[in-house]
C-alpha cells in the first residue's frame, strides 16, 4: 500500500499515522518528524530547516523533494509506505509521481483528513508532548493527570516551538495557499479520500482502515 496522508496542520495526522503503522506495519515517512529530529540534532539539514519551520513556512521543495527520494528508496519502502506531510505543494506532487514511476509505483491512496479553522487553532495551541515517548496532550481536550508531566513515562511535556501564536497562524495560511490545491491534483488521479477529522480519533481510524482494506 502507497498512501499519503494528508490534511491541515492539527488534523490528526500524527495520530492517524500511529493507528495505521501498528495496523498494517508500513514504514511511516513524516517530513515534519525528519527536519525536527535534525534540528535537534543540530545537523546541516536541521540549520536549513530551522527559520522556515520557526516561521511556519514550508521547507524548500528541491531539500524536501531529495530527502523523502532518498528515504523512498530503501528496501523498507518496496513493500508499501506512509507518506505523512508530504507532498506538500504540487511541485511536490509531481516529483513524488516521477521518483515512484521509475520503479514502477504509484500513490493508491491520498486519504485527506478535514477539520473545520477554529478547532484547529484550539487544538495546535493547546497541543503538548512529551520530550520523551512523544505521547501528545492537550491542555483542554485531554490534559496529562499531573501539569507538564507524561502519564505514561513520566517525562517532560513541552511545546512545538512552531505551536505558538503568529507560527499557527501561517502554518494554516500556508496550508490553505499551497497545500490544499492538492486535493484537487489527488481527485483527478481518482485517488482522493476525504475523512470527517472532527471526531474520536479511533473513529477516524475505523473508517481509514475501511478504505485501506478495499484497495
Ligand atoms: P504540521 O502538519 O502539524 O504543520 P509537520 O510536523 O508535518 O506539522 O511539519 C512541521 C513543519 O516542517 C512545517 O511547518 C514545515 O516547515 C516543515 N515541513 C514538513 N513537511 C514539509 C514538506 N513536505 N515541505 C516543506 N516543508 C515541510
Ligand atoms: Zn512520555
Amino acid at each position: 500500500m502507497n498512501i499519503v496522508l494528508m490534511g491541515p496542520p492539527g488534523a490528526g495526522k500524527g495520530t492517524q499515522a500511529d493507528f495505521m503503522k501498528a495496523e498494517f506495519s508500513l514504514p511511516h515517512i513524516s517530513t515534519g518528524d525528519i527536519f525536527r529530529e535534525a534540528v535537534s540534532q543540530g545537523t546541516e539539514l536541521g540549520k536549513k530547516a530551522q527559520e522556515y519551520m520557526n516561521a511556519g513556512k514550508l521547507v524548500p521543495d528541491e531539500l524536501t523533494i531529495a530527502i523523502v527520494e532518498e528515504r523512498l528508496a530503501r528496501k523498507d519502502c518496496l513493500q508499501g509506505f506512509l507518506l505523512d506531510g508530504f507532498p506538500r505543494t504540487t511541485v511536490q506532487a509531481e516529483a513524488l509521481k516521477r521518483v515512484l514511476q521509475k520503479t514502477g509505483r504509484k500513490v493508491e491512496a491520498a486519504i485527506n483528513i478535514s477539520v473545520p479553522q477554529d478547532i484547529l487553532i484550539a487544538r495546535l495551541s493547546g497541543r503538548i508532548s512529551c520530550k520523551e515517548c512523544k505521547t501528545v496532550y492537550n491542555t483542554s481536550y485531554s490534559p496529562p493527570t499531573r501539569p507538564g508531566i507524561c502519564d505514561k513515562c513520566g517525562g517532560e511535556l513541552i511545546q512545538r516551538s512552531d505551536d505558538r501564536g503568529e507560527t499557527v497562524k501561517n502554518r494554516l495560511l500556508v496550508y490553505q495557499e499551497q497545500t490544499s490545491p492538492l486535493l484537487d491534483y489527488y481527485d483527478k488521479h481518482k485517488v482522493l479520500y476525504n475523512i470527517d477529522g472532527n471526531r474520536d480519533s479511533r473513529e477516524v481510524f475505523y473508517e481509514i482502515k475501511e478504505i485501506l482494506q478495499g484497495l
